[in-house]
C-alpha cells in the first residue's frame, strides 16, 4: 500500500514554514473549502463546533498566515474584516458585495491584459495592488426585488 499524500492544508503550512498545530490546520482547512471569503467570527463559528478553540487562536493563526503571504484582505465591512487564501491556486480576482443581504461572491480572475489596460489609465500612478470590488443586488435579492417585495436599502 502507498502512503497517502499529505493533506494540501499540511502541504501549505510546511510550504509557508509555519509550524502545524490542530488549531491552524483547521483555520487553514476551513479556509481552502471556503466558497467565499470569510471573517474571522464567521471562521470561530464554524470551528467551534467540532474542535475547542477560542477566538484569540484564530486571529492569532489568521496573522500568522497573513505575514507568511498564504492569506489575503478581502474587505472590510460593518466592523468585521473578510479574509481569504492568497495562495498560487487562488490568484487575486475581483469581488461581488450584496448590499441587501450582504453575501461576499468571488469572481473568476481578470486577465493581465485588461488589469494592464486599467493600470494604464492609472496616469503618473505607480500601482502596486489592484482591488477590484463590485456591489449590487444577488441574483436572490434582485428577484425579491423584481417582485417589489424588498425594502429600500442603504447604499
Ligand atoms: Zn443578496
Ligand atoms: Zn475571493
Amino acid at each position: 500500500m502507498k502512503t497517502i499524500a499529505p493533506s494540501t492544508a499540511v502541504t501549505t503550512l510546511r510550504q509557508a514554514g509555519i509550524a502545524q498545530t490542530p488549531q491552524r490546520l483547521a483555520v487553514l482547512s476551513l479556509l481552502q473549502k471556503a466558497k467565499s471569503p470569510l471573517s474571522a467570527d464567521n471562521i470561530h463559528q464554524q470551528i467551534s463546533k467540532r474542535t475547542c478553540i477560542d477566538r484569540v487562536t484564530v486571529y492569532r493563526a489568521l496573522s500568522l498566515f497573513r505575514k507568511r503571504g498564504i492569506l489575503r484582505d478581502v474587505m472590510s465591512e460593518g466592523g468585521a474584516l473578510y479574509v481569504e487564501l492568497s495562495t498560487s491556486e487562488r490568484p487575486k480576482h475581483p469581488h461581488l458585495r450584496c448590499r441587501h443581504c450582504g453575501v461576499l461572491a468571488c469572481m473568476p480572475p481578470v486577465s493581465s491584459d485588461r488589469l494592464g489596460e486599467l493600470i494604464d489609465c492609472a496616469a503618473g500612478y505607480l500601482v502596486d495592488e489592484a482591488d477590484i470590488h463590485l456591489k449590487g443586488l444577488c441574483a436572490s435579492c434582485g428577484r425579491i426585488n423584481a417582485t417589489g417585495a424588498l425594502k429600500e436599502t442603504n447604499p
